[in-house]
């Protein structure tokens, strides 16, 4: 039951891998030969902070729209209504937009 919660977050964390892997990759094309033991602990120490930021965007991505949020008619993203700056014609507009 867990496994289907964990499922997207591992699809999550594995596309912020991915860009590790990739400066890593780029990183070795560099220092070909003594690369190892670095790219182990520059793993693990990637790997901590990155997989908690990463649960936490999601976390926010995945909420539906609350009833105290609006879509700004400019920018179409889904605002709060803190950041709601004006209504025209029965649109809302966001700060970011007026
Ligand atoms: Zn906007």
């Amino acid at each position: 039951m867990a496994t289907d919660y964990d499922a997207p977050r591992k699809t999550d964390e594995e596309l912020s891998e991915d860009s590790i892997e990739e400066l890593k990759t780029r990183r070795n094309d560099k220092n070909s030969g003594k690369v190892d033991e670095d790219e182990v602990e520059a793993a693990e120490s990637f790997e901590l902070p990155g997989a908690d930021l990463s649960h936490e965007e999601l976390t926010v991505k995945v909420l539906p729209r609350q009833a105290n949020e609006f879509t700004c008619a400019s920018c179409f993203l889904v605002k709060s209504q803190s950041q709601l700056a004006e209504t025209k014609d029965g649109l809302p507009y966001c700060v970011d937009c007026v």
